[in-house]
């Protein structure tokens, strides 16, 4: 029962499964049906004495310790984040894609605005449009209301001016 002879393992058990085991991944009967093979196969035997060997290789690692320095420059870092001005942090949440949130909000504001414009005329309590808003954009229809109130007083301003 062999199998391609660059692929490791000999059909009874796959790669995987050895690695599982390797891990203490497998569950208990597996585990010993694995442990029953490798004792007269040797193929299986060779990978698992390697993986158990890169196991205790990993366990043995220790990382290196982190310099003064570095904690030092990350504590900088934090602190220098945490007392920026609000549009540096908006910049940086931005850059790190936090960005989304805000755009949906600002495309949600630009369509109850365009919604306002040509509702206006007809209807003064334009809920439909907010209503619209509301389910399309996870805002309660109290706050695409807030909205476009705060929209029309802007545009009562402008006809003040
Ligand atoms: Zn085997």
């Amino acid at each position: 029962m062999k199998r391609d002879s660059d692929e490791r393992g000999c059909g009874f058990l796959d790669n995987q499964t050895l690695l599982d085991y390797a891990a203490g991944n497998l569950e208990a009967r597996r585990a010993d049906l694995v442990r029953e093979h490798s004792r007269t196969c040797s193929s299986c035997e060779a990978l698992m004495v390697e993986q158990a060997a890169m196991w205790v290789e990993l366990d043995c690692w220790v990382p290196e310790p982190v310099s003064d320095g570095f904690n030092r420059a990350l504590w900088q870092r934090i602190t220098d984040s945490e007392t920026a001005p609000w549009y540096r942090r908006l910049l940086e949440s931005m850059r790190s894609g936090g960005w989304r949130p805000a755009v949906s909000l600002a495309a949600g504001v630009a369509f109850v605005a365009v919604g306002f414009v040509f509702d206006h005329s007809v209807e003064r309590t334009a809920s439909p449009v907010a209503s619209a808003v509301a389910s399309g954009w996870g805002m309660t229809a109290v706050e695409a209301d807030q909205v476009e109130s705060s929209l029309e007083d802007i545009q009562l301003l402008r006809l003040i001016e």
